[in-house]
């Protein structure tokens, strides 16, 4: 028994395991120059001109930030098209996601999900004693929409849809979204968690665009952290109907997007052009190492984020910690499949290599 009378719920909770870093995984297996491809981050860091934001504003950090982030605000509302009272800005996309269930789930409340999906997902639910509803993927690792709607019912307060899934990467396109939500109640919350959205074919449409204001329930959130390469400094937004964002905003810890963080995401998206360029060496990276995968003859969905998703299914843990003890650290998910990162060309290299070795 520990200190104090913890909640069942969070000591039932197995710990949080973010990906393993590269060091943990040298101190593991005694070995030096390990990759990290396990938490789907952006391997370059962000352009000169946002990192000089950022050392700028760190002058300041004796005051705290602009709690409501009213500036980087008003620059989202500019970019997106929509007013500043349908954003939200948050601690990551995960912030967002937490005070969504924060300001909507009471105990005993459903809230479905494809599955497998986020792994933030049921933990957020946990934590406010709702339910989380799986709703299991299709053989080819689609999100079956049919039967997310079929699985809502009386009880459930939101949806969560992330697109492209993480870990699968399929998307959903901004069509078949709307034909979903002629299918769910207006008072039931669907979440368009688009982390990955800046990796995927502009063909799947734009969730802002043409969901957003058509459907007052579709909250849409994105986040600085993958695209962006901004992980470390944590920044995520919301967009939606402002009384949804009214909500959201009661429940955001006081200052935790922080005085880096906004002047990061500021900079970020006054340098749009330069981490379009960023992404698109990504883009063509990811086409190389899908074909190099195939072309070895490994059969997997076709990727929409910075990331590839092999459905090894009973050999993950082992081509998993084989790869690991030569350096390369990818995410397995036991028993179904390991989502490897998207890195640098030579990552890349040392990726397919060691998979062909390990695998072949
Ligand atoms: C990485 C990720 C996020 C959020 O990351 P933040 O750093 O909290 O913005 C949200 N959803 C999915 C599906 C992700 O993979």
């Amino acid at each position: 028994m520990g200190v104090g009378r913890v909640r069942s719920i969070v000591s039932d909770l197995a710990p949080y395991r973010p990906g393993k870093g590269a060091k943990q995984a040298e101190a593991e297996h005694g070995i030096a120059d390990a990759i990290k491809l396990a938490s789907n981050e952006n391997p370059y860091s962000p352009p000169p001109s946002v990192q000089k934001a950022i050392q700028d504003a760190a002058a300041g950090v004796n005051r705290y930030s602009d709690h409501g982030a009213a500036e980087l605000r008003s620059k989202l509302a500019n970019w997106l098209g929509v007013d500043s009272d349908c954003i939200a800005v948050g601690c990551g996309s995960s912030g967002l996601l937490q005070q969504v269930c924060v300001a909507y789930i009471d105990p005993g409340d459903e809230v479905v999900s494809p599955w497998r999906s986020f792994e933030a997902y049921p933990i957020f639910v946990a934590l406010t004693n709702g339910k989380l509803v799986p709703v299991p993927l299709t053989d080819d690792h689609r999100i079956d929409l049919d039967a997310v709607a079929a699985a809502v019912g009386p009880k459930t307060k939101a949806v969560m849809l992330a697109t492209p899934n993480n870990p699968t990467g399929l998307a959903l396109s901004t069509a078949e979204i709307a034909e979903f939500m002629s299918k769910i109640p207006d008072d039931v919350l669907v979440v368009v968690d688009e982390a990955y959205r800046e990796f995927s074919d502009p063909a799947f449409g734009d969730p802002v665009k043409d969901l957003v204001g058509r459907f007052p329930n579709i909250v849409v959130t994105r986040t600085f952290s993958k695209a962006y390469g901004l992980a470390g400094l944590r920044t995520g937004y919301a967009v939606a109907d402002p009384t949804v964002i009214d909500e959201l905003d009661k429940v955001l810890l006081a200052f935790s997007v922080n005085l880096l963080a906004q002047a990061g995401a500021i900079a970020a998206l006054d340098s749009l052009d330069e981490i379009q360029v960023l992404v698109d060496s990504l883009l063509d990276e990811r086409t190389r190492v899908v074909d190099a995968l195939r072309t070895a003859g490994a059969e997997f969905p076709d990727p929409q984020g910075n990331f590839v998703w092999l459905p090894i299914g009973g050999r993950t843990d082992a081509v998993a910690h084989a790869l690991e003890q030569r350096g390369v650290v990818v995410r397995p998910f036991s028993g179904e499949g390991i989502r490897v990162t998207i890195g640098t060309p030579e990552e890349n290299d040392r990726f397919l290599a060691t998979y062909a070795d390990v695998t072949g």
